[in-house]
């Protein structure tokens, strides 16, 4: 099943459109069988269960951190995370930068953006992440590569109003894709799930991240 959604999925997506395959709650049998599919990009949003996964499967998987990541928890990643794309306050962004160096690494991130109408989600102002974009303590942070934004619509079925905030996303991303900031090149909007991954494409993004439509509904234990 997953392998057949997985070559649906992409059979329906213009070839710039990048797929991470959101794996959390799913099982390593699964992500296997995505990964036998072809499939190398794997989105979770725990840490520690993506530390239980990775020990199990092939090297060659670029995990991305999706979730809500904690301060505390940066260094249990840090040695091999691929993208992070849920960066939503300076003191993350610090304690990426101290953990990359530790590891000789430059981390790639996301800056998490708020476009929900709901108060509940994560996320930046665009005030925020132009301050953070044009801090003089960003362009010392050798460990810290800014490559776009992310942003999650509102959950709900007003697809007009979707559509408004996936725009908002993109021309902030547009904007600040034209300036020439240090440690920032802007290359990727992570913007769509399985509800409103259309809408995303059809505003523009280059990164959807997939779950219940690759791995079936999510099982809570
Ligand atoms: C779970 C999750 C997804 C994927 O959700 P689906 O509806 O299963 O596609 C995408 N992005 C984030 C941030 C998530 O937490």
């Amino acid at each position: 099943m997953i392998s057949q959604n997985l070559s649906k999925l992409k059979a329906s997506l213009p070839p710039h459109v990048k797929v991470v395959a959101v794996s959390k709650n799913h099982s390593v049998e699964a992500i296997r069988e995505a990964y036998e599919a072809g499939q190398r990009d794997f989105g979770e949003n725990y840490v520690q269960e993506l530390i239980e996964k990775k020990e199990q499967l092939p090297a060659d998987i670029r995990w991305h951190f999706i979730g809500h990541l904690q301060s505390n928890k940066v260094k249990y990643i840090a040695p091999f995370v691929h993208l992070i794309h849920g960066v939503d306050s300076f003191r993350l962004l610090k304690e990426i930068n101290k953990n990359a160096l530790k590891n000789k690494r430059v981390i790639a991130c996301l800056l998490q953006m708020h476009i929900a109408q709901e108060e509940t989600k994560f996320g930046l102002s665009s005030e925020e992440v132009y301050a953070i974009l044009e801090s003089d303590e960003l362009k010392k942070m050798e460990g810290i590569h800014i490559r776009g934004l992310m942003g999650m619509a509102s959950n709900t079925n007003n697809t007009e109003q979707i559509s408004l905030e996936f725009q908002v996303l993109k021309k902030h991303f547009n904007d600040i894709k034209k300036r020439r900031i240090p440690h920032v090149e802007f290359e990727i909007v992570s913007m769509g799930m399985s509800h409103d991954f259309g809408i995303a494409v059809t505003e523009g993004t280059n990164m959807l991240r997939i779950g219940s439509k690759i791995f079936g509904e999510r099982i809570y234990t």
